[in-house]
């Protein structure tokens, strides 16, 4: 069943959001070659308990850290470890905080140092595509305009939009209904209403749409290893409007591509 949110609630959504946003641009000042992704877990997940929040990610079904970190050819739920960033790696962050009874979630695709520019496009494409989906996620619509808007604009550049990873409702639970998928056909799925709150997350392949499982129980990658990228954001439908509850903004103050 869909929870469809009231005012009051959105606003507290907002809140955890703002923790979340300023969580992520903490991590942003410090993607740099050389830095260990675990080292980027403990620094978000210092600043969100120092903010009196929780990661909502760490212990969710076992997921073993704050951040999915998620690198190259890694498309979703990869975990921090001893690697360490170097240049010409993508880097997939994705983050959620729980604070006053309400999850938030939201992803950015970082180039480290320099990056192929075919690489360059991809994040570039895919983060252009979540705006595409948010354009489209209007009160009246269906989840499958979205999922057009998305797919219809990455396929252009012949990248793959992952099937089996979709987006979601978020609210008391990190994972509500409806399902918000990549892909999709215009006037189809569930009808956008006032009061709903999603996560739109492209996640798109610069190769194939397939993906496989690694061994560790949890990584996703692309099943020609070539790379993938990852944004995503949170809105509020309303009848008269729609609502980036994420931001991106302090993350795009200290990186630039
Ligand atoms: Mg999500
Ligand atoms: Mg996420």
């Amino acid at each position: 069943m869909i929870q469809y949110k009231s005012e009051a609630e959105i606003e507290a959504i907002k809140e955890s959001a703002l923790i979340l946003a300023k969580a992520h641009g903490e991590v942003a000042k410090n993607i740099v070659p050389g830095v260990k992704t675990l080292t980027l877990d403990k620094i978000a997940e210092e600043y969100i308990l120092d903010h009196k929040a929780s990661p909502s990610f760490k212990n969710y079904n076992g997921f073993p850290a704050s951040l999915c970190i998620s690198t190259n050819e890694n498309v979703v739920h990869g975990f921090p470890s001893g690697y360490e960033l170097k240049d010409g790696d993508i880097i997939s962050i994705d983050c959620g905080v729980y604070f006053n009874g309400f999850h938030s979630d939201s992803a950015y695709t970082y180039p480290v140092g320099n990056v192929k520019e075919e690489v360059l496009q991809l994040l570039k494409v895919t983060k252009t595509s979540l705006y595409k989906g948010i354009e489209s996620a209007v009160y009246g619509n269906w989840t499958g305009d979205i999922g057009y808007a998305v797919q219809s604009y990455v396929e252009e550049f012949g990248y793959g939009v992952v099937r089996e990873l979709v987006g979601h409702g978020v609210g008391r639970n990190l994972h509500e209904e409806p399902e918000i998928p990549n892909y999709g056909k215009r006037g189809k799925g569930k009808k956008l209403k006032e009061g709903l709150v999603i996560a739109i997350e492209p996640m798109i392949n610069l190769g194939t749409k397939n993906i496989v499982q690694e061994s560790d129980g949890w990584t996703i990658r692309t099943a020609d290893k070539r790379p993938s990228a990852h944004f995503e954001h949170m809105v509020a439908i309303f009848e008269d409007r729609t609502e980036i509850l994420t931001s991106h903004q302090y993350i795009e103050e200290n990186y630039k591509f």
